[in-house]
Parts: C-alpha cells; structure tokens; sequence
C-alpha cells in the first residue's frame, strides 16, 4: 500500500532533508510541544502522541541523535526500511539509485541507447507480440528499474529524465500508488506538473502530431494535470467532466463544463482533434459514445485516446453496459478504477482488446491503429503500453 511521508525532527536536520529530498511530505512530527500546529514551508508539524496510525507513515527520521526516535518506532513495531529510514541512508539511496540506473541503462542497451526510444504502429495482437519481441531490451531495462524501486525504503525512488509537458530536464517519482505492480504507466511522475508516465506520453503525442497549435481539441477530462499541461500548447483546447445525470451536456456547474460522451453538446465537425484517456471503459454506451466523437470531428481528423487494452485477449469483455432504453444490465461484478472527482471511483463497464478497431471503424472511422510507446530519456514506461488513433 502506498504510504504518506512523513519528516521526524523539526529542526536544522529536518528542514535540511526537507531541502534535498524530492518526496511529498505530509507532515513534520517532532515531541516539543512549542512547535505543535505551527508550520514550516506550509507543512505541518505534528506530536507524535497525536498520531493515530502509524502503519500509514513511511518516516524519515532527521535528527542529529536518532537511536531514541529509532528505538520508539521499532517498539511501536515499525520496520526499518519498510515504514522508517534514517535521512542520510535516504540521501544515500537516492545517490546510489541513479548509479544504478545509469549501470541499467549500460546493461540494457549498452552502447546504441537510441535503442531506448520506441514508437511503434500495428493493428493485431500478433504485431503488438512483435513489437515486444523487437524491443525487449527496453521491456527489460523497466523491469530492471522496477526491481530497483521496489526494493529501495518505502518502495519509492526519483528517475531523471527529460519531461514534455515542462520542456526541461525534471525529476520523475517512482512509487506504487496501486501496490506492488510492475509497470510504470500509473506512476513515475514529474516533480514539477504532476503528471504520470502515460499523461506525459499523451501531451508529448499530440503536441508532436500538431505542431500548428492553433487548433481545437476536446478533451473529456478538466481538472485533471493533463488537461492543464495540454491546455498550455493548445489554447483552444476545451475540457469537460461528466457530472452525474442531473446536468444538461454543455451546462457549466461551479466553472466546470458538464459533458455526456453519448451526448455531446458541440456541433457536427466542431473539432480538429478529441483526445480521451481511459474513460470510455466507463461509459455504459461506448459505440454511442464513438459515434458522438465522429459526429464531433471534421473530415480527416483524428481522435486520439486511450482505454486499458487487455493484451492477452482476443476480445472485448462486456462487465455491464446501458441499454438503448436507458436500462442498466449487469454481467460481470462490479469493478471500480480510480476517479478524480470520487472516492467511489469509476464503474468499468468494458474491458477491451484488439477488437476495439471493428468497434471503432463501425461507428465510422475509416482507419484506425495501435500506437506502443516507450522513451528512456523522457521515463515513458507502462511495459508497452498502447494507445489508439483513429481517424474519421
Ligand atoms: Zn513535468
């Protein structure tokens, strides 16, 4: 489970760690009660006995003289490394983990790292195979690094790299928001924008198929790291966000823009581009929901988007879907994905595979491919990941 950092030691030593470590901090505990509800740099210092969890701490003890603070914890049941670490074993990992992955980036692609960059096109999931055998150099330099960050204290670590959404060189985290997963699709992200491994591929994707940027895009997400980035090189970007089935599709609630994807508010052929990430497995109607994109973009143009692609499969696996009446049918359990705007996260209502194509192409795209991505230099990782463009 992904843990809260937290600094022991609100002093010199602790405001130092603070300094030099790139990690999000919760708070500062520290036993003098003077410093209790007071702050340094917006964080909050805490008093220990005021804790009431501590399973949920990962902390990094910063005082001059550790073994009291060290002992307390470890009479709590705290495990070193697991859920506590000294700040200069902490500083010392982060030196010796970019030494090793500079030594990984040897291994793997030895002298040619061009052979990092791939960016492949393909249609089946024979070619999708292909692709993974043709650069199982990388898939094995991000397995590499997934062992390497797993094992580093609170399964947590920083990769450098060159970040497209910032245009500059940038420090990406490592952590395991979902557990223990190998991959780095959902994590790996920039210090800076926030945004993870496959929201920067996205921007980086688009800005590179349109370098003229005065074009309009829609995309079906607002308050998300993503819509902001792409928002920057795009100005005709429009954002929404699917608010419940009480609003009307174009209605703006508290500023927000309220879309249904299976009825869209915008005229026919409004848009240059749509670009969509991992939505459409929520929608109960998802072909209504193509159809409306089609609607939407003008002849030529392409919707650019991704949805969890189950690569193993042959075909798409309906859990649930809405009717044309409107009536909900359940076929499979109820399974839920994380959602920005709830705590309850998303309904997955499809799982799709390869055959995701037929779908599109029936509601009237006339092509459409896979896209599998990975950069070392700028930490797009995901093992492969793909995504879809389809063009009206
Ligand atoms: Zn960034």
């Amino acid at each position: 489970m992904h843990k809260k950092t937290a600094i022991w030691g609100a002093g010199r030593n602790g405001i130092t760690f603070l300094e030099r470590c790139n990690a999000e901090i919760v708070f500062f505990i520290d036993s003098n009660r003077e410093k209790t509800g007071t702050e340094i740099d917006d964080i909050p210092i805490v008093h220990p006995d005021d804790i009431e969890d501590y399973s949920k701490l990962f902390i990094v003890v910063a005082v001059a003289d550790s073994k009291q603070i060290v002992e307390s914890l470890e009479a709590k049941g705290l495990i070193w490394r697991e859920d506590y670490i000294r700040d200069f074993e902490w500083v010392a990992g982060s030196v010796a983990t970019e030494t090793a992955v500079e030594a990984l980036k040897y291994a793997c692609f030895e002298e040619k790292l061009s052979a990092g960059e791939v960016l492949e096109v393909y249609h089946t999931k024979e070619e999708y195979f292909a692709v993974r055998e043709q650069h199982s150099d990388f898939l094995r330099f991000e397995r590499s690094l997934d062992k390497l960050f797993r094992e580093m204290p609170g399964h947590y670590g920083v990769y450098r790299g060159y970040c497209s959404c910032c245009e500059s060189q940038s420090d990406f985290v490592i952590d395991y928001p979902f557990g223990l997963h190998p991959g780095f699709r959902e994590t790996c992200r920039c210090v800076k924008c926030g945004c993870n491994s496959r929201m920067r591929f996205m921007v980086d994707f688009v800005k590179k198929e349109y370098p003229k940027r005065d074009i309009s895009i829609y995309m079906n997400e607002y308050i998300t790291p993503t819509y902001r980035e792409m928002k920057k090189f795009f100005p005709g970007l429009i954002g929404s966000e699917f608010l419940g089935n009480d609003h009307v599709a174009g209605e703006i609630v508290s500023g927000i823009r309220h879309e249904d994807a299976t009825k869209l508010s915008f005229a026919d052929e409004q848009f240059d581009a749509v670009v969509s990430n991992d939505v459409y497995e929520h929608v109960g109607d998802f072909m209504k929901a193509f159809e409306e994109v089609v609607r939407c973009l003008k002849k030529g143009r392409k919707f650019i988007f991704s949805v969890p692609i189950y690569s193993l499969r042959e075909e798409t696996v309906r859990r649930a879907e809405i009717d044309a009446k409107g009536s909900y049918i359940e076929y499979l359990p109820k399974e839920y994905h994380g959602n920005p705007l709830s705590t309850d996260g998303s309904l997955v209502f499809t799982e799709f595979s390869y055959d995701i194509i037929h779908f599109l192409e029936e509601a009237g795209f006339s092509e459409v491919h896979f896209v599998s991505y990975g950069s070392v230099e700028c930490a797009h990782f995901g093992l492969m990941p793909m995504i879809i463009v389809a063009t009206k």
